[in-house]
């Protein structure tokens, strides 16, 4: 993460100077867990309660300890775990005030060693408490209309274990060609030709083949995203998970939209952060993705009502239908704390905003 801004629609990678993960590991040190892709700022990523991936892991923002906080009228709070107000202070959506220091609680830095291999998705389905329990971080990405997933196994290594990342053109293959300028071309093509989505999906299924290094753990959590997207994501409640993918798999076979990017699949546990789609609750995500030049309407609308009648709860900095947004919101007592105290430290509304009005009340 660093300071640098989104592009409209996709994030251009970050400096290996200037973001926050290779600084972390100059003073050997590193954040437990990451989403999977760094140049969000650190209070952007803490304020819409960001996320990876990890069966007993947690999201960025459960790592926060204390947060500095300018409110409306100009006063400076410092708010510790011991303040009344932390609870409020971490998943904020900027409604409290402009946050001007975060302390994080780090970890020392560690390598992972990652595998990635295609798996048929009813072995993953099969299969899934294992993975999710016997890796730190687990994570499939399944290809609409087709049976085909990608997983990745990311596990910390035993203490001299030596870095093998990905060669230079193994890399460029499949991190760059392949994921990104490949994926654009075929996307380009079937914004055009959706009827060869289908078919299109099952070759991509099978082309990223299976592979193995072992790097940095921000190396491995991140990923370079030229291609751009839009996407909607939603925590939903593990057992939920077989039921969700088979509707999707269902409005995919009844003749809808073709949907080319593959649906990503991640694990949390439950966390004590007010406002946080993983407040007190195990979860799974399913994040549902379209390329930027094609219409998203219909899939996220149908992706959505599938989510919410499976107490889906939205990712704040994604995607959501209003009234999908508000079920979060409804959803926790805490969050109501937190917009009391909102109130209570601008009741001029001076950070207020149409969306924050929407869905805070
Ligand atoms: C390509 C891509 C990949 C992504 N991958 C993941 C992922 O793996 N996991 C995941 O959970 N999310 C992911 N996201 C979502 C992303 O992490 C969030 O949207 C994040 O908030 C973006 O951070 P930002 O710095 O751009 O924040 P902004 O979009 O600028 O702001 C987000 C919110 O934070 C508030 N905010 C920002 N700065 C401050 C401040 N200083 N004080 C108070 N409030 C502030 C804003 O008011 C706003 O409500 C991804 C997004 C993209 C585009």
């Amino acid at each position: 993460m660093s300071t640098a801004r989104p592009s409209e629609c996709g994030y251009r990678p970050v400096s290996p100077c200037t973001g926050l993960n290779p600084r972390l590991k100059a003073h050997g040190l590193a954040l437990p867990n990451l989403g999977d892709v760094d140049p969000q700022s650190v209070a952007g990523a803490v304020s819409t309660g960001t996320h990876g991936t990890g069966g007993k892991l947690f999201g960025i923002s459960k790592a926060v300890v204390a947060v500095q906080l300018v409110t409306a009228t100009g006063e400076v709070l410092e708010i510790d775990e011991e303040h009344p107000w932390f609870g409020a202070s971490r998943v904020t959506l900027g409604a409290l005030g402009i946050v001007t220091e975060v302390t994080l609680q780090c970890v020392p830095a560690f390598l992972l060693h990652a595998r990635e291999e295609p798996m048929p998705l009813p072995e993953v389905m099969g299969r899934l408490d294992s993975l999710v329990a016997d890796n730190d971080h687990f994570e499939f990405y399944w290809f609409p209309h087709t049976e085909k997933t990608s997983i990745k196994r990311n596990n910390r290594v035993p203490e001299g274990t030596e870095r093998k990342p990905v060669g230079a053109f193994r890399h460029w293959l499949d991190d760059e060609f392949l994921s990104n300028t490949a994926f654009e071309g075929v996307n380009r093509v079937l914004a055009r030709k959706p009827s060869w989505i289908p078919r299109v999906n099952q070759i991509s299924g099978s082309v990223l083949s299976a592979r193995e290094y072992v790097d940095d753990s921000y190396n491995v959590f991140v990923s370079t995203r030229k291609v751009r997207f839009r996407e909607s994501e939603f925590a939903l409640p593990r057992e939920a998970l077989p039921s969700v993918l088979a509707e999707l798999a269902t409005w995919f076979g009844a003749g809808h939209a073709n949907i080319s990017f593959p649906i990503e699949v991640r694990f949390t546990a439950a966390d004590d952060v007010w406002m946080s789609t993983g407040h007190e609750r195990d979860n799974c995500y399913v994040a549902v993705h379209q390329y930027w030049r094609t219409d998203y309407d219909e899939y996220f609308a149908a992706a959505q009502d599938i989510f919410t009648a499976h107490e889906g709860r939205p990712h704040w900095g994604k995607a959501a239908h209003p009234r999908c947004e508000l079920t979060l919101l409804s959803g926790t007592r805490a969050s109501a704390t937190s917009w009391r105290f909102a109130t209570s430290c601008d009741p001029a509304r001076t950070f207020s905003n149409p969306y924050l009005d929407r869905v805070l009340g």
